[in-house]
C-alpha cells in the first residue's frame, strides 16, 4: 500500500514538473510566432468546409484518371482553375516521362491442368465507377519487362531474402523456374528483384486474403476488404536505386529531355511480373506439391500450402507499350512579403491507378482545402512573410515521377530556396501519423496540440499519445511515452512524394496524415472508389478537415516564424539511438553467427533433422570483427554540444527581449533551413548515388522501409566491414558539418547578446 502511494506522488509530482515545463516551453514556442498566429489560425479554420471536399472528391475519383489519361488532364486543369479561383499564382508545369501500359497479358496453367487466369476485377452494382471498364488500366506491375516464359512453379511466401534462405535449407532451387508471392513485408518491387538474383525467369504477385481481404472482415461490397477479383496494381521498378521517370535519371524530364532507350534503363525488372487476385492464385497454389510450407508462410486459402516446384507449371506473357506519356504537375504560389526566397513547398499527388477516390484524392482534397482557406486570408490582406508553394503532384503512382522531375529540373533553385517540403497522400478515419527529419519534431508536437480530434474533442495529440502508451510492448516503453514531453516522429523511407526533396536535395520534409480506423482493402484496385470512400474511408470527411489544419498550421508557422522552428537536440538524441541500434546490430549478428558456426561445427542439425525430409543446415558465416565506431560517436558528442549551446542561446534570446536585425534574421534563418542540406555527401549511397542523404534512405531490400544511416546499417546487414567502416567515416565527418553549421547559428545570436 504505502508503496503504491508512492509511485503515485511521484508520477504526480512528475506530471506537475512536466506541465510547468510544458507551458514554459510552449510560452516560448508562442512568443516566436507572430502574435496574431492564433487570430490566423481561427480565420483559416473558419474557411474549411466538409461539404467542399465532399464535392472536389466526387468530382475528381469520378473516372480513371492514371498518368496520360484523358481525366488526368481534365483533373489537372479543374485543379488549375481552383487554385486560380482562390487567388494563387498558378500554372501547369508538364513532364514527358516512359510510362509502359499493358498490351498483353497472359497466365495459364498448361499442367497437371489447365486454368486460365481471368485478369480482371468485375464492375459492383453498388460501386457505380467500377463498370468504366474501358477507361481503366488493365491490372498489372508498370516496368515489368516484356518477356514470354514457361516454367515450374513455386511459392515463395513473401519473396523477400530470408524466405530463399528457407528455400535452399529444403534443397529447393527457383533457377529457371517461375515464383509466386505474396504481397506484404517488403515493397513489390522488390519480389521481383530477389527472385531474378536467384535465377527465376518469372515473378507472380498476389494479394493473399490472410494479409489482405477476408481473413481481416467482410470483403467489398459487404464489407470494405478485398474480395476475391481485387488486385493491387503498381509499380516494380527498383525504386530504391532511383526514383521518377526511369529514362531520365538525375535530369528533369522536360520536353527537349534525352531518354534512356529502355534496354539501357537498369531500374526495370530482369524478369516478367504480373499481379494477380487469390481468386487466380487459388488454382496454381492449390496444384504445387513438395513440402509443406513452414508456418509462417501460410496464407488463408482452404488449402495445405506446398512450396513446389511443381507439378504446376505456368505460362506467363507480359508485354507493354512503351510510350512516353505526359505528366502534368500543378504548381500555385504565393509570394512571400519578407523573405520571397525562402519558399515553404506543400504537396500531395492527385493520379491514382485507377478511380482513386482514398490514394491520393483523399489527401488531395484535403490539401486544396488549405489552398482555399489560405486564399481566403490573403483576401483579407494578410501577406505570408514567406512564400508558399502548393504543389498537385502527377505521376506519382509509376514512380514518384512528378515530384522527382520537378525537383530535378529546379535543383539548385530549390537548394538555395527550399525550407521544407511537407507531404501528405491517403488520409482516413483514425490517429495522426507523421514521419519527418527529426529537426522538425517539436515543430509537429506543437501543431498537433492545437487541432482538435473530430470524434473525440481532445487534441490529435493527446489520442494519439494514448494510443501509443496503450500499444506500446513494455511496462518500460509505456513510461517512455508517458515521460516524454514529445511523440516521436518516424523516419521516412519512401512511398510518396518526399523521397526527391529529402534524399535527393536534402530538403527537411515532412510526411502527414490520418488513418487507422478507416478500413482498407482497395489499395490500387478499381473499388478505391468514392462509394468505397464514403462508406469506410471518412465518412463525414471530418478527417480530411483534421488534415487540412494540420498541414494548414505547418505551412502558416513555418512560413511566418520568426526564427525557424528547426530543434537539433530531437535530431541529436535521434541519431544517438541509431548508433545504439547500429552497434546493438553488429553485436548481434557477432553471437548468432557464432552460434550457428558452432551448431554447424557440432553437427546439431544434422542431428535434429528429420530423416523423412529433405533438411539442409544453413551456409556458416565468417565472423563478425569488431568496428570502430569511435569517430561517429565523437562526431554524436560534438552535435549534442552544439545542439545544446544553440537552444540555450535561443532562449536567452527570447528571454532578453532582445530582436535581431532583419539582415542577422535573413543569415539565421537561411542556415537553419539549409543545415539539412549538409546531412547529404556528393557520392550518395554506396552503389545507388542518386540517394544522397546520409541518414534516411529506403532499404535496398525493403523498399518502403526506412534504413537510418543506411550506408552503415546495410552494410553491415550485407557484411561488407570494410564498407561500413568507411562509411561510419562518411556519417561522422557529415554530421561534423552539420554541427559546423548549428555553430554559426550559434554565433550569429552570440553576436547579439553580447
Ligand atoms: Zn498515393
Amino acid at each position: 500500500m504505502k508503496i503504491v502511494f508512492r509511485l503515485r506522488i511521484d508520477h504526480y509530482v512528475v506530471s506537475f514538473l512536466m506541465m510547468i515545463f510544458l507551458s514554459f516551453n510552449s510560452r516560448l514556442v508562442f512568443s516566436q510566432q507572430n502574435s496574431s498566429q492564433k487570430e490566423i489560425e481561427k480565420k483559416f479554420d473558419s474557411f474549411l468546409n466538409p461539404a467542399d471536399l465532399k464535392a472536389r472528391l466526387e468530382k475528381l475519383s469520378a473516372h480513371p484518371h492514371h498518368v496520360g489519361s484523358p481525366y488526368d488532364k481534365e483533373n489537372a486543369e479543374y485543379i488549375l482553375s481552383l487554385y486560380k479561383s482562390w487567388g494563387w499564382d498558378a500554372h501547369i508545369e508538364t513532364f514527358y516521362a516512359l510510362f509502359p501500359t499493358p498490351k498483353t497479358r497472359v497466365l495459364e496453367m498448361v499442367s497437371p491442368e489447365k486454368y486460365t487466369a481471368i485478369l480482371k476485377e468485375p464492375p459492383l452494382k453498388e460501386d457505380k465507377t467500377s463498370f468504366q471498364t474501358d477507361e481503366q488500366l488493365p491490372t498489372y506491375n508498370a516496368y515489368s519487362i516484356d518477356g514470354d516464359v514457361t516454367g515450374e512453379l513455386v511459392y515463395v511466401n513473401y519473396g523477400v531474402p530470408s524466405d530463399y534462405d528457407e528455400l535452399a535449407r529444403r534443397g529447393i532451387d527457383v533457377k529457371g523456374k517461375i515464383v509466386i508471392a505474396r504481397y506484404g513485408a517488403s515493397w513489390r518491387g522488390i519480389k521481383p528483384k530477389v527472385a531474378a538474383e536467384h535465377g527465376a525467369v518469372g515473378c507472380i504477385l498476389y494479394s493473399d486474403p490472410k494479409d489482405d481481404g477476408f481473413y481481416a472482415g467482410d470483403v467489398y461490397p459487404k464489407g470494405s476488404w478485398r474480395n476475391e477479383y481485387g488486385v493491387q496494381r503498381g509499380s516494380v521498378a527498383d525504386m530504391p536505386v532511383y526514383s521518377g521517370d526511369p529514362s531520365t535519371p538525375f535530369v528533369g524530364a522536360t520536353k527537349d529531355a534525352k531518354h534512356l532507350a529502355v534496354k539501357d534503363i537498369t531500374i526495370l525488372t530482369k524478369i516478367p511480373v504480373l499481379p494477380i487476385s487469390y481468386h487466380d492464385a487459388l488454382p496454381l497454389l492449390q496444384s504445387l506439391n513438395g513440402p509443406v510450407v513452414p508456418d509462417s508462410w501460410k496464407g488463408a486459402l482452404p488449402i495445405t500450402y506446398h512450396i513446389g516446384p511443381g507439378p504446376a507449371k505456368v505460362h506467363l506473357k507480359v508485354q507493354s507499350d512503351w510510350d512516353i506519356k505526359p505528366v502534368n504537375d500543378v504548381i500555385a504560389m504565393m509570394k512571400g512579403s519578407v523573405y520571397p526566397d525562402q519558399w515553404v513547398i506543400r504537396g500531395n499527388h492527385h493520379d491514382g491507378w485507377v478511380n482513386g477516390a482514398e490514394d491520393p484524392l483523399s489527401g488531395q482534397v484535403a490539401m486544396l482545402e488549405e489552398a482555399k482557406a489560405i486564399g481566403g486570408l490573403y483576401k483579407n490582406g494578410w501577406r505570408p512573410k514567406r512564400t508558399i508553394v502548393y504543389c498537385s503532384w502527377d505521376g506519382e503512382e509509376p514512380g514518384l515521377i512528378g515530384s522527382t522531375e520537378w525537383v530535378e529540373t529546379h535543383a539548385d533553385e530549390l537548394k538555395q530556396k527550399a525550407v521544407v517540403y511537407i507531404n501528405s497522400d491517403s488520409n482516413g478515419r483514425g490517429f495522426l501519423f507523421a514521419g519527418a527529419s527529426h529537426t522538425l519534431q517539436s515543430f509537429i508536437n506543437d501543431a498537433a496540440k492545437d487541432i482538435t480530434d473530430p470524434e473525440k474533442g481532445i487534441s490529435v495529440w493527446e489520442r494519439l499519445r494514448a494510443k501509443r502508451i496503450l500499444d506500446a510492448p513494455t511496462p518500460e516503453a509505456k513510461k517512455e511515452i508517458e515521460t516524454n514531453k514529445e511523440l516521436k516522429v518516424s523516419a521516412l523511407g519512401s512511398g510518396s512524394d518526399y523521397t526527391p526533396f529529402l534524399q535527393h536535395l536534402g530538403i527537411a520534409s515532412m510526411n502527414i496524415g490520418y488513418g487507422g480506423e478507416n478500413e482498407g482493402g482497395v489499395y490500387h484496385s478499381v473499388y478505391d472508389s468514392f462509394d468505397h470512400y464514403m462508406r469506410f474511408g471518412d465518412p463525414t470527411l471530418e478527417y480530411g478537415i483534421a488534415l487540412a489544419k494540420t498541414g494548414g498550421r505547418l505551412v502558416l508557422r513555418m512560413a511566418d516564424a520568426n526564427i525557424l522552428p528547426f530543434n537539433f537536440d530531437d535530431f541529436a538524441n535521434t541519431i544517438l539511438a541509431y548508433l545504439a541500434q547500429v552497434k546493438k546490430l553488429t553485436n548481434d549478428m557477432r553471437e548468432t553467427t557464432n552460434a550457428l558456426n558452432y551448431e554447424l561445427k557440432n553437427n546439431l542439425f544434422e542431428e535434429a533433422a528429420d530423416p523423412t525430409k529433405i533438411s539442409l543446415p544453413p551456409k556458416s558465416e565468417a565472423p563478425v570483427p569488431y568496428l570502430n565506431f569511435a569517430p561517429l560517436e565523437n562526431a554524436i558528442d560534438n552535435l549534442q554540444h552544439s545542439a545544446d549551446a544553440y537552444q540555450k542561446i535561443k532562449n536567452e534570446l527570447l528571454e532578453s527581449g532582445k530582436k535581431l536585425s532583419p539582415g542577422q534574421l535573413a543569415d539565421l534563418n537561411k542556415i537553419i533551413f539549409r543545415t539539412e542540406r549538409t546531412l547529404t555527401t556528393k557520392e550518395g549511397l554506396p552503389g545507388r548515388p542518386w540517394y544522397v542523404h546520409e541518414i534516411y534512405a529506403p532499404g535496398l531490400y525493403t523498399g518502403y522501409g526506412v534504413k537510418t544511416l543506411p550506408g552503415i546499417r546495410e552494410s553491415i546487414e550485407q557484411r561488407n566491414w570494410d564498407e561500413a567502416t568507411r562509411q561510419i567515416i562518411v556519417v561522422a565527418n557529415t554530421l561534423n558539418n552539420f554541427s559546423g553549421e548549428i555553430n554559426k547559428a550559434t554565433e550569429i545570436i552570440k553576436a547579439v547578446l553580447k
